[in-house]
């Protein structure tokens, strides 16, 4: 099938890009990379009269550090991302999901600013993004605002993102010296959207963890903080008992949904599986590894 037929509109900057989107509402789409957008134009799941293509938008590109935080384009690609140095040592755990995320063709072309807006519940980026703390930064005809990774996805395909609003950059903490980090996904093939994902850090040392953040994707309608399986294990030493505790409170935390691609409780197996995978890395000590609960 072909897209039904649309205007189009190339804006010279950030601000005709808003004020072109207050204007036409609901009947426009912005499209970045195109790679999320033009299947679905295709597929005539969206017809929009208008797309506004921010690919003219320079100043929306490009990785800066300021102090202690890293700031990343709307229109960064998922290729700049994973060839960035700066990426590979503030950001770590970026650096860690980017192989992951589809093929080059579509890493060439795909945005973190359409990543994160097309919200798809089995995507990397917007649960690396709650693993680092990352705050999504948007902007309307009227300002900016501010948003926390945690409080942006709000469902599958939805985000928190008002009519009128898009993502104008992502700001990030700059990786502590001592942060320990684990992204690991089971998909059936390299590229394919994982059945169930986790990106994790903390910092301590040893056994003890502190700030652990526990991210979950492709486990339920949108990628997921376990806070509660965070808790159990940030509470004192790691060890078996603490690691299985943790792994029964994922029932909790997570709401592993049924599809075509696994079960839930196949998913919420998968879930504690990587636990202790995650765990493992995190304290150093291998023999959590294999934990799995039933
Ligand atoms: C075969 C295939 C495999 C893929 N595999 C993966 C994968 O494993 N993991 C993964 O994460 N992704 C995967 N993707 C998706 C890919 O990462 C896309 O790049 C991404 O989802 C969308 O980015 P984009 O820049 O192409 O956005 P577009 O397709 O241009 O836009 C996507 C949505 O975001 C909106 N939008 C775009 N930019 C902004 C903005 N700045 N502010 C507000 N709204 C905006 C658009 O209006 C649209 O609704 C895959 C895609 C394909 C085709």
């Amino acid at each position: 099938m072909k897209a039904s037929a649309f205007d189009y509109a190339r804006p010279a900057s950030v601000r005709e890009a808003l004020e072109l989107l207050g204007r036409h509402g609901d009947a426009a789409k912005l499209i970045a990379g195109g790679q999320s957008l033009v299947p679905a134009l295709n597929l005539r799941l969206l017809a929009p009269e208008i797309l506004i293509d921010l690919g003219g938008l320079a100043d929306l590109r490009g990785i800066t550090v300021e102090g202690a935080t890293v700031r990343i384009g709307a229109m960064t690609r998922h290729a700049d991302l994973l060839g960035s140095p700066v990426i590979a040592e503030k950001l770590p755990l970026v650096a860690a999901a980017m192989p992951h995320i589809a093929h080059p063709a579509i890493r060439n072309r795909g945005t973190i600013g359409g990543n994160l807006a097309h919200a798809d519940p089995a995507s990397e980026l917007p649960a690396v993004m709650q693993a680092i703390d990352a705050v999504i930064v948007v902007r309307d005809a009227s300002g900016e605002r501010r948003i926390a990774a945690r409080d942006f996805f709000t469902g599958i395909y939805e985000t928190a993102l008002r009519d009128g609003e898009m993502i104008v950059a992502v700001e990030a903490p700059v990786a502590a010296k001592d942060e320990r980090i684990f992204f690991h996904e089971f998909s059936r093939r390299s590229g394919d959207y994982a059945i169930v994902g986790l990106a994790a850090r903390a910092t301590g040392s040893g056994n003890a963890l502190a700030d652990l953040r526990l991210a979950y994707f492709s486990v339920g309608d949108k990628a997921t903080l376990a806070e509660r399986a965070a808790a159990v294990l940030g509470a004192g030493p790691v060890d078996a008992t603490r690691l299985a505790a943790a792994q029964a409170a994922l029932a909790e935390d997570l709401s592993p949904q049924d599809d075509q691609q696994a079960s839930g409780s196949t998913r919420l197996h998968l879930s504690r599986v990587v636990l202790a995978r995650a765990i493992a890395v995190l304290t150093g000590d291998a023999s959590l590894a294999g934990r799995a609960t039933a």
